[in-house]
């Protein structure tokens, strides 16, 4: 046991290439080849052109906080430590929005547009999570 005490993923078919790359610090999309857009979360079927085709394509894991929230209220005991924190949806470069936490900030600090980088935390033998941290930059 590693003493990991909050809800994990539980990866499907269609995302286990996603958190096998998490493990491997490579932040994935699939890219349809159909229509060649990039599809995440991970899906069996494009949902602009319906092909089942796709690849996998590694992300720069920089993005800018698209919206986000901050927990002051303990909905499990996991996370109990953590409190208060913040949870965004983070617009990576390429396009994709990721539903995140950002870390080592003050979650007073989080705020539209703040530039991010993904920070992959390992939680268990099997997952590892993509987190995301200011990059210091200015916001665009
Ligand atoms: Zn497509």
């Amino acid at each position: 046991m590693t003493g990991y005490t909050k809800p994990l993923p539980k990866p499907s078919p269609e995302s286990r290439p996603f958190w096998e790359g998490c493990r491997e610090g490579r932040l994935l999309a699939q890219r349809c080849s159909g229509c060649g857009r990039l599809r995440f979360p991970p899906k069996a079927v494009c949902p602009h052109c319906l092909s089942r085709e796709a690849s996998w394509e590694q992300m720069s894991g920089r993005g800018s906080v698209f919206t986000y929230t901050v927990f002051r209220r303990l909905y499990h005991p996991g996370f109990a430590d953590e409190m208060p924190y913040a949870v965004a949806l983070v617009e990576l470069d390429e396009g994709p929005r990721m539903l995140s936490n950002i870390v080592n900030t003050d979650p007073e600090a989080v705020h539209c547009g703040m530039r991010v980088r993904v920070r992959f935390e390992r939680a268990t033998d099997a997952i590892t999570l993509p987190k995301f941290e200011p990059t210091g930059e200015e916001t665009r």
